[in-house]
């Protein structure tokens, strides 16, 4: 599979700055590996902090036309890259299962997801209006427009490694910006197949660049893309503790942000539940991806009234459903986790779970027999607050449970995170539904649902789950600056 993708046309071994496909300076590279069986799918350039200053100039440069172009050119720009992204979905498809493990069924609907970003960009840069307002002096008009901030650093992340990229792109070019977008490391092959769809859709060259880093050298290309004075906006999806770095950096420029940070979603089942449906809802929670998605399920909290037939439903669905191995293979419905160094993080808080009382329903363990980075579809119970998953982000296919008694101390236990990013909440309730909705400190809220994005709603987060909104006409609106002009002596 990784010979197949190597003879791809799609699998750019070079970086894409100023409409070119070029080497790093100093022509050093780093491996892309496949983490199913950890083979080397491309060598690709390790760029530096010297590169990355060029691709900002490159989209510096661009931006003083890019920004005169109308929004109807944009919008058709947009479309014809959508339709290209569609017409190549298969080969996408491939690139995706190959670099992230995801199973090829999850690519193609990443594909599908994430195109619908373009698409909706397409249609959104031609409604980024600005506002007349009646003025508090005779013969004045106060004139809002909204202009695009300038050049844009995008730095993403590796599991969704398409649609983090057209989800911010798209909104950014539609507002008029340009950009350098530094992809995750284990996950570039995606970026640059997506640049050279966007190249071949006639997207003008340096308005997108990318620009290839090892894991080694993302801080110092990162410090350029945050603090050099032509960038206008940081765009960033990852950890928090990447997030934090980076905007304190940009806090000396005072650039603006939009960031997207991790998540500690709590899966709050009241007892009118239809518990089948929550049941089928928390597998896609959960194991979408392998659980490798900041709104994934983290906190699976079950009203004391329900907990065991949930308990009981959850694992004969985890049994049934959840079919390891590479993703290329038919009928796996969970590949592996991206790297080794991930899949023993997931495994350590397993472990410390279980050290501190919690109990292995299902899994627990390593899938050694298939390869270094699978581990097994895990449902814990008795989780408690002091174990480390109860407080940070899995971010693997691990499902901790625990159980409450009434509303009021669900509100409480879901809150008790620093993260603020997505919450799902099952209840036939009505009432309940608009109070869970309104007390419980997060971002996004699912009632009676397991997944929630899409390019129409606003997607973001609140508390240390991060700043800004991605989708909807508010996602095009994050790359603009507002402007207010004063026509006087009418
Ligand atoms: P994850 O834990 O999911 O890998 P990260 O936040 O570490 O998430 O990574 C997300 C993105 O941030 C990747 O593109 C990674 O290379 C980049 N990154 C990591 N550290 C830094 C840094 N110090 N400066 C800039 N980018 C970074």
């Amino acid at each position: 599979f990784t010979r197949q993708c190597r003879n791809m046309h799609l699998l750019k071994k070079e970086a894409y700055v100023d409409g070119k496909w070029i080497k790093a300076n100093n022509n050093a590279v780093f491996s892309v590996l496949n983490p199913a069986d950890e083979s080397v799918i491309a060598d690709i350039p390790d760029m530096n902090d010297a590169d990355a200053i060029n691709a900002i100039e490159a989209a510096s440069k661009s931006f003083k036309t890019w920004k005169n172009t109308t929004a109807k050119e944009r919008s058709h720009i947009l479309r014809n890259w959508f339709n290209l992204c569609e017409k190549h979905s298969g080969d996408l498809a491939q690139i995706i299962t190959a670099e992230s493990g995801k199973p090829l069924a999850e690519a193609k609907s990443e594909i599908t997801y994430g195109n619908s970003f373009l698409e909706w960009f397409a249609d959104t840069a031609r409604h980024i209006n600005g506002e007349i307002i009646p003025s508090p002096w005779p013969n004045k008009q106060i004139l809002l427009t909204r202009q695009p901030i300038g050049v844009v650093s995008v730095i993403t992340p590796w599991n969704f490694p398409f649609a983090m990229i057209t989800r911010k792109v798209g909104a950014l070019m539609a507002a008029g910006c340009t950009c350098v977008i530094k992809p995750a490391e284990d996950t570039p092959l995606s970026a640059l197949a997506a640049a050279s769809l966007a190249e071949q859709a006639g997207v003008p060259k340096g308005v997108i660049n990318v620009v290839t880093s090892s894991r080694k050298n993302a801080p110092s290309v990162g410090k350029v893309m945050c603090e050099h004075e032509k960038v206008g906006c940081i765009s960033f999806t990852g950890s928090t503790v990447v997030g934090k770095i980076l905007y304190g950096m940009a806090a000396n420029g005072i650039k603006r942000v939009a960031l997207e940070l991790g998540g500690n979603a709590p899966f709050i089942v009241f007892p009118s539940a239809d518990i089948d449906h929550a049941l089928d809802q928390a597998m896609l929670a959960k194991f979408r991806n392998n659980g490798q998605a900041c709104i994934g399920a983290n906190r699976f909290l079950i009203h004391q009234d329900v907990y065991d037939k949930f308990v009981d439903g959850f694992k004969a669905k985890i049994r049934q459903k959840c079919v390891l191995g590479p993703g290329i293979k038919e009928g796996v419905t969970c590949g592996p986790l991206v790297n080794t160094a991930h899949v023993n993080k997931v495994a350590d808080f397993v472990d410390d779970a279980v050290s501190k009382g919690a109990k292995v329903v299902v899994g627990g363990k390593f899938a050694k027999n298939l390869g270094r980075n699978f581990y097994e579809s895990t449902l814990l119970v008795d989780v408690k607050p002091d174990m480390k998953l109860y407080n940070d982000e899995i971010f693997g296919p691990v499902a901790a449970c625990l159980k409450f008694s009434n509303e009021e101390e669900v509100v409480k236990i879901a809150n008790s995170t620093r993260s603020g990013l997505a919450a799902y909440v099952f209840t036939k309730d009505l009432g309940q539904s608009f109070r869970m909705s309104k007390n419980l400190e997060f971002g996004m809220i699912a009632i009676n649902d397991g997944i929630l994005s899409a390019a129409e709603p606003a997607f973001g987060g609140i508390k240390e789950s991060g700043i800004g909104r991605e989708g909807s006409k508010h996602g095009a609106e994050e790359y603009t600056d507002i402007k207010y002009t004063l026509m006087s002596g009418l």
